[in-house]
Parts: C-alpha cells; sequence; structure tokens
C-alpha cells in the first residue's frame, strides 16, 4: 500500500483518538488491516529482488515517499495544533511497520526483524491467499484506486 495512505490514515486516527499514545498504536495497527486489501503490489518486491523490475520499483517508492511528506506537511499544517502529537504519532505507528521491513531488508539484522518481517508479508498476502486463490489485482488497477483512496483520505484529513 501506498505509504501516502498510509500517512493519510496514520493522521485520521490520531484525529478520532487524541492520546498519542493510543494514536501510535492503533495506527500501527491500522497497516496491518490496509495492508491485506488486494492493492496491486504483491509482486513488487519480489521484482525488486530478483533484479527483474528495479526500476519500477524504485520509481514507484521515490514517488510514493515525496507526495507522502508533502501530503503529512499538508495535513498537519491545516489541523488545529491541539491534535498535531496525536496525529504524528498515529502517522508515524501507521507507516512503521514498512520502515522496519525496510531495514530488514536493507540489513537483515536480527532475528526481530526477520520475524516481523515475515509476518508483514505473511499479513500482506492473507486476503489474497484467502479470497482471491492467491492472485493479487493488477498492479496498474491498485495504483488507480490507491490514488483515488489517498484523494479522498487526504480531504478528509486536512481538516481545520
Ligand atoms: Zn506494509
Amino acid at each position: 500500500m501506498f505509504v501516502t495512505t498510509h500517512a493519510a490514515i496514520g493522521a485520521l486516527v490520531g484525529v478520532v483518538v487524541p492520546s498519542p499514545t493510543a494514536a501510535f498504536s492503533l495506527g500501527f495497527l491500522s497497516h496491518f488491516l490496509v495492508d491485506r486489501i488486494p492493492h496491486g503490489d504483491e509482486h513488487m518486491l519480489d521484482g525488486y529482488k530478483s533484479g527483474d523490475k528495479i526500476k519500477r520499483a524504485v520509481a514507484y517508492v521515490s514517488i510514493d515517499a515525496v507526495i507522502a511528506m508533502y501530503v503529512t506537511l499538508l495535513i498537519l499544517s491545516n489541523a488545529p495544533p491541539h491534535l498535531h502529537a496525536a496525529m504524528k504519532w498515529g502517522l508515524i505507528g501507521s507507516i512503521l511497520p514498512d520502515l522496519l521491513v525496510g531495514v530488514y531488508e536493507v540489513t537483515k539484522i536480527g532475528p526481530f526483524f526477520r520475524r516481523f518481517t515475515a509476518y508483514h508479508h505473511k499479513n500482506h498476502h492473507h486476503w489474497i491467499g484467502k479470497y482471491r486463490k492467491g492472485k493479487d489485482i493488477p498492479f496498474k488497477w491498485g495504483v488507480a484506486y490507491q490514488v483515488v483512496a489517498a484523494l479522498v483520505l487526504v480531504k478528509i484529513a486536512v481538516i481545520g
């Protein structure tokens, strides 16, 4: 799932749950729920690892990272100050799982990161395996509906 989508959801969690600790925890959990929705990137990491589609994966992640930064600033600069802490922590919790996976993919360190990454990928595949016989939706459909979902979520998250 786009980091942008996770970030917008995390910020919204902070609006609904104005405690930073609770927002962080729920943001973290939201990542796993949202990741289960088939979104077309099931094979992107494999394509990157095998060297098959490195450019596509790097481009996708880079564009997403820049948009996520912009969206984060947009959301927080429009939010009332008393919600900033919870929104920030919700947002951090919601993108943290992908950061931990990234740390593992780059460093291959430790049993914790290895197990976490294995769980993350298993969760990512869960509904695809259960409801779609292991077949993800086409990448372009995933991108298309995530763009729409991200626009709607950002529109909702830009409050104030
Ligand atoms: Zn993820």
